[in-house]
């Protein structure tokens, strides 16, 4: 399975891509990511992106292409991968379109992530504040300031690609505002629609992904089918035994009305004959 994760900064693509990874077992393949590891190591591609990334701008299409380039070729790419971050304008989701071509590779979707831009700033903050109390280092570029600017930069550079995406019949939009669960079961939802996944293969996965767990969480997640078979089976032995029901008081009513009718004939015969008699006695006298 082939797919880009599309969205702005905070949307969501990293956390969802990595779920996606645990998933299915496919790669997930971050240019921001593999572009701060060249800043790291100090490389010419890390020398070139530095200044741009801690300002907020987009590094040379060329040099993304071609690290996705030789990314795609590794053997544990083979299988599939997400591609989150990448492409982020016209020319480089050409270049991609090009370089699937080329190695006869199709992609299967393009997932965005719809997000309303406000809740982005307090979502990044967030973030920040989480890894700050985590220990761990912050991205240089998750400051207000310059997520504004990257917001500008995803604005004019990067939607575009939605209408390039829609008019190729790949694009799948979901709401990014949803929560992290919610979404990757929407995405799940959208990737078993367009056949990219198999019910079965991905119930294996699944399975192997998120074992099931031993706490009394997993003992109630795994009960829950058998009491909803017992609950089912319930309802069913109630629905047959009013239906039963049904029928039976009818005809005990029905049986009692025609006693009552039966009976109010006989009596009314009764009283007429016996005043009958009574005329006839009456006349012979
Ligand atoms: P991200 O982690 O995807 O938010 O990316 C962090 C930064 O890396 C971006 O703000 C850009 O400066 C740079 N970058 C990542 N991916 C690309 C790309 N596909 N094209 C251009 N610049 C990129």
């Amino acid at each position: 399975m082939r797919i880009i994760l599309l969205g702005p900064p905070g949307s969501g693509k990293g956390t969802q891509a990595q779920l996606l990874v645990q998933r299915y077992g496919i790669v997930q393949l971050s240019t921001g990511e593999m572009l701060r590891a060249a800043v790291a190591a100090g490389t010419p591609v890390g020398l070139k992106a530095k200044e741009i990334m801690a300002s907020g701008g987009l590094v040379p299409d060329d040099v993304v292409v071609g690290i996705i380039s030789d990314r795609i070729e590794q053997p544990d790419a083979k299988s599939g991968f997400i591609l989150d971050g990448f492409p982020r304008t016209v020319p480089q989701a050409e270049a991609l379109d090009e370089l699937l071509k080329r190695k006869h590779l199709k992609l299967d979707a393009v997932i965005e992530l719809r997000v309303n831009e406000s809740a982005l700033l307090s979502r990044v903050e967030t973030r920040v504040a989480q890894m700050r109390e985590r220990g761990e280092e912050v991205r240089l570029d998750d400051t207000p300031e310059v997520l504004t600017k990257r917001l500008a930069s995803y604005r004019s550079q990067t939607e575009p690609l939605i209408h390039y995406y829609s008019e190729r019949r790949k694009l799948s939009t979901i709401d990014g505002m949803m929560t992290i669960d919610e979404v990757t079961r929407a995405i799940h939802r959208q990737l078993l629609a367009l056949g990219a996944i198999e019910p079965k293969t991905h119930a294996r996965s699944a399975a192997k992904a998120a074992p099931a767990k031993k706490g009394k969480a997993g003992k109630k997640a795994a009960a829950r089918p058998a009491k909803t078979a017992k609950k089912g089976a319930k309802s069913v032995k109630k629905a047959t035994k009013s239906a039963v029901k049904g029928p039976k008081k009818a005809a005990k009513k029905a049986s009692k009305k025609t006693v009552k009718k039966a009976a109010k004939k006989t009596v009314k015969k009764g009283a007429k004959k016996a005043a009958k008699k009574v005329t006839k006695k009456r006349a012979k006298r």
